[in-house]
This record gives structure tokens, sequence and C-alpha cells, in this order.
């Protein structure tokens, strides 16, 4: 059965806490954004103060094998910091006994990077690019096989198992779901992941109407399931950034050398027709600013999303655009924002992306439940400096994804079952 943390007796017991400290780092290995380590501390200090141990495991990047580039020893130090406390670091999380017997009540332990093994995963590492059928799922078989005693080896040196990452709750490896098999009646949240999932059900499942989300970004591709499951949702959907250009262009719009995608446009007028049918008010971008190079020192123009000329490219919202969108997200009561709606990592294509920042933010003033979840929205935001004067900015990026296009996250699903 579940548990939950608040209420949790942590006396005298061992947690096994994972986290996502998967944080970038420079080429110094300093910690160049430790948002994701900060968002961990309400849980790992609620298991200290209650009196329990603490054992922190994490990923970090994208190792194929063990490499010190991804040790997760480069951010020991910054974690006691933030910790308070003074945090032991165990070189092989599967072979970390002798740390963890020797772990008192109020001390931590960060186990290194889980990725150092395959079976973390769970997938196959190193075959041969011309392996036959055959031989790929042989090797699939055997690190599913010693998947088993993997987890079974993270699960031994724990009392209770936490989940607090959400950023990899929609993976199923053996630190974020197949652990919780070991937990049945001690397998909890941590906060983090509680309020995310608040998060997630404040705008999936209790939204308060007028209900609008704003999607953009670069591609439909990547958003097309998200899209769809919104339409069942929202009662306006702002569709932005480049990948707004696939409808333009469906619809017979002229958008010159704007980024889009063909093959993707029966899809988009699928998107229109189905929202017709719904009563789903659809806000594509009416003018937009264009350049003549993909670059911040380009020519501009602002001209009619469906007029742009040959050799010129949509780049971000236009006033026009940014004038109608504000009006539909201050009569909102619930607005969720997913991806840039300009090419805002230039400057002189943020203001688009900018002025959704502060609608939304202004939209919280009054009372509207505001969640910007996934991605580059999310840097957005943070970079803008609207972080604190949104609802609740989501620390996942796929995971929020997959879970705004009505996915149960292997991560969540296996705490609650
Ligand atoms: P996504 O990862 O799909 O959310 O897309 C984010 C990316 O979309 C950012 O890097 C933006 O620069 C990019 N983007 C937004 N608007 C445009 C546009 N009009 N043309 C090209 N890229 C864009």
């Amino acid at each position: 059965m579940q548990q939950f943390i608040e209420k949790y007796d942590f006396k005298g017991k061992k947690a096994i806490v994972r986290v996502d400290f998967n944080v970038p780092l420079n080429e110094k290995f300093e910690i160049t954004d430790d948002t994701r380590i900060r968002r961990a501390m309400p849980t790992l200090k609620k298991v200290l103060a209650g009196g329990g141990s603490l054992i922190i495991m994490s990923h970090l990047g994208r190792p194929k094998g063990v490499a010190d580039k991804f040790s997760l020893r480069h951010i020991v130090d910054h974690v006691a910091e933030c910790l308070g406390a003074p945090v032991k670091f165990a070189p092989d999380c599967q072979k970390a006994q002798a740390e963890v017997a020797a772990l008192k009540p109020g001390e931590a332990l960060l186990l290194e990077n889980l990725r150092f093994y395959a079976e973390e995963e769970g997938k196959p590492r190193g075959l041969a690019e011309d392996a036959s059928d055959e031989e790929k799922k042989a090797a699939k078989k055997a690190v599913k096989e010693s998947q088993k005693d993997f987890v079974k080896t993270l699960a031994s040196y724990a009392d209770c198992y936490i989940n607090d990452a959400f950023g990899t709750a929609h993976r199923a490896h053996g630190s974020t779901a197949l652990i919780a098999d070991y937990f049945p009646d001690d397998k909890m949240f941590g906060y983090l992941m509680e309020g995310e999932i608040k998060a997630i059900d404040n705008v999936l499942k209790n939204a308060r109407h007028p209900f609008t989300a704003i999607i953009g970004g670069s591609k439909v591709s990547s958003k097309l399931a998200v899209l769809e499951n919104m339409l069942e949702k929202v009662d306006n959907l702002i569709i932005g950034g480049g990948m707004g250009y696939t409808f333009i262009k469906a619809q017979g719009g002229r958008i010159g050398n704007s980024l889009h995608e063909d093959d993707l446009m029966p899809q988009a007028l699928e998107i229109l027709a189905k929202a017709k049918e719904k009563g789903v008010k659809i806000y594509l971008s009416s003018q937009t600013v264009i350049a003549d190079d993909f670059s911040n020192e380009a020519n501009t123009q602002v001209v009619p999303s469906n007029a742009i000329p040959e050799g010129w490219e949509g780049m971000d919202a236009g006033a026009e655009s940014l004038a109608t969108w504000k009006e539909v997200i201050l009569g909102s009561r619930t607005v969720l924002w997913n991806g840039p709606v300009g090419v805002f990592e230039m400057p002189a294509f943020a203001k688009g992306t900018l002025q959704i920042a502060e609608d939304l933010a202004t939209a919280t003033e009054k009372g509207a439940y505001t969640l910007v979840g996934g991605g580059d929205s999310v840097a957005a935001v943070t970079q803008m400096g609207y972080a604190d004067k949104v609802s609740y900015v989501s620390t996942g990026g796929g995971a929020m994804l997959e879970a705004l296009e009505g996915k149960e996250l292997p991560g969540i699903a296996a705490i609650r079952g």
C-alpha cells in the first residue's frame, strides 16, 4: 500500500530515495543550474529531520558505461551544502553494502550514477551494429535477467523507498519503477513528485473553466498526442511557435521558409476539424515577425502569418497575435503552457515568449491556476524571471509531455499500484 511522506515515521529507518540530480555541468564540472537539486531538498530534509538516514540515488547524463565525466562525485559537495549535512559517497551503486551498514540516523549517502550499469535502464549495451535480431533479443533477455539482481541489491539497502524523480517518472527503469515492488507497504512519493502530480491533476482532472492551453515549440510531430489530448479538456487552444506554420500552410497560407512538416498537414487539419466539432476555440498566430535569416542579426518585418514572402521565415509571434492571446489568457481560470511561441533563445525573437510569461503572471495574480509544463517553456519562464509568478513550474520535460498526452507514467503507477 502506498504511504505518504508527510505522515511516515522515518525514525531509525533507512530510506532509499530516487532523485533527479541530472544537472548540467560545465567543463570544470561545476553545476550551472542546481534547480533539480534544490527541488529535492524538502524530501531529503524530511527524512533526516524524522530521524532516518538517506541513501540517495540518481542518474547523470547518458553514460554508456563507467565514465568519470558522468560521475556524481562532482556534485557531492553541493548536495551536502544544500542539505546542510555531510554526504558520503559510494563509488559503486552495487557495492555500497559497507557504507550503507555504517549509516546512522541523520546521515546521508549518495550512490554513484545508476546508469553506469546497463541494468538501470534494462537496455543492452555494446551490441555490434550488425548484430542479428536473435543476438539483439538474447542481449535484451540477458540484461532484463540481470536487472532483477541489480534492483534487488538497491532495495536491500533500505527499509523504505521514496520516488522524488519526476524527470524520469516516464521511464520504467530499475530505480524509478521496478524497485517499488520490494517495498509493498513502505513506498511513497517525495514532495516534489506530489507537487508535480497535483499540478497535472489541476489541469487534466480538476481544471476550472475557461481552460486555455498554449502549445508552442518547434514541431507538430512531437506535440501531436498532447494537442489531441488537450482537445478533450480545454476551451481554448493557442498554437504558437514553429509548429503553428504547419497549420497555416495546411489551410493554404504562404509561409515562406518557415519551419513546417508537410507530412503532418493532414493531422493539423484533422485537429482543426475536431476542435470545431467539440467547440474548442483554436487561436493560431495571425501575425508573425519574420526574418531573412535564422539569426539574431537578421533583417525583420511584421506580416500576416499566411503571407510570408519566399526567402523569409517566421521567428516570433507579432503584436496582433499577442494582443489576441493576452485577452484569451486573462479571461481563463486555468492556463497550461508548453513550448515557446518563438525562437526565444535569440533576444530579437523572444518578445512573444516573454509576453506569454507576463500574461501568465497576470492571470495568476487574478486568481487563475497556471502551469508551465515541459521543456523550453520552463527554461524561458525561469530565464525571464517569472518562475515564482506562476502557480507551478514543472521539473520534468519528457515526463510532463507524456502526462499531458494522458499517459500513466510508470514511476507514478509503481507507487500507486
Ligand atoms: P520544443 O522542444 O518542441 O518545445 O521546441 C522548442 C524550440 O522551438 C525552441 O528551441 C525554439 O527556438 C523553437 N521555435 C519556436 N518557434 C520557432 C520558429 N518560429 N521557428 C523555429 N523554431 C522555433
